[in-house]
């Protein structure tokens, strides 16, 4: 069994940088102290804090990607318009983030490997938030995949918060423009 210290942080196989090229969304950074990323449907741009970590990056990017990729739907007009619970949203976005990043083939290789949290977090290349949504979400029949005391073994149960990585900042009607300073001349409608 490896020494904690011999675990880096992995690159995670979902590349969110690319996800968001090959949708035609861009991603801009700025150095910003009142949130960690930015997403607006309408200018489909994300803006995130520059100085973030690799795997931290890449798990934001997924996250205001997943937030773009519902532009048509109502639950998210509805969530706009203050009609639903902005909470409903994110939970649904991180789902899609956490089936994204952490498939079940790999999470079961990264329990294999790693007895707690930190350290499969680190395998997988995500952050033990992420990590903890997943395991909290797994279905019946991905039960199946994973022999349960590999689960038990890392000590971890739900409830237990690890620390959440995002800020997620809703747009609201003057947020394009925010978004325009933020990053000037480079979001053109
Ligand atoms: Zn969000």
């Amino acid at each position: 069994m490896p020494d904690r210290q011999d675990i880096a942080v992995q690159r995670n196989g979902f590349n969110a940088q690319e996800s968001a090229f090959s949708q035609g969304i861009r991603v801009d950074s700025a150095v910003v102290f009142d949130f960690v990323s930015y997403w607006s449907v309408v200018d489909r741009a994300i803006l995130i804090q520059a100085d973030l970590s690799g795997h931290v990056r890449n798990e934001v990017i997924a996250h205001a990607v997943a937030h773009i990729e519902m532009a048509e739907s109502r639950d998210l007009a509805a969530a706009l318009d203050g009609e639903r619970w902005r909470g409903r949203i994110e939970m649904e976005v991180h789902d899609v983030v956490a089936h994204r990043l952490i498939p079940l083939a790999d999470l079961r290789d990264a329990l294999e490997v790693g007895d707690n949290l930190t350290d499969v977090s680190a395998l997988l290349g995500v952050t033990e938030f992420l990590l903890g949504w997943r395991l909290q979400h797994l279905a019946n029949d991905e039960f199946a995949v994973i022999p349960v005391h590999l689960l038990n073994r890392l000590g971890w149960l739900p409830g237990i918060p690890a620390e959440y990585p995002y800020r997620c900042l809703w747009p609201t009607s003057s947020s394009g423009e925010i978004l325009r300073q933020l990053a000037p001349g480079r979001h053109h409608r």
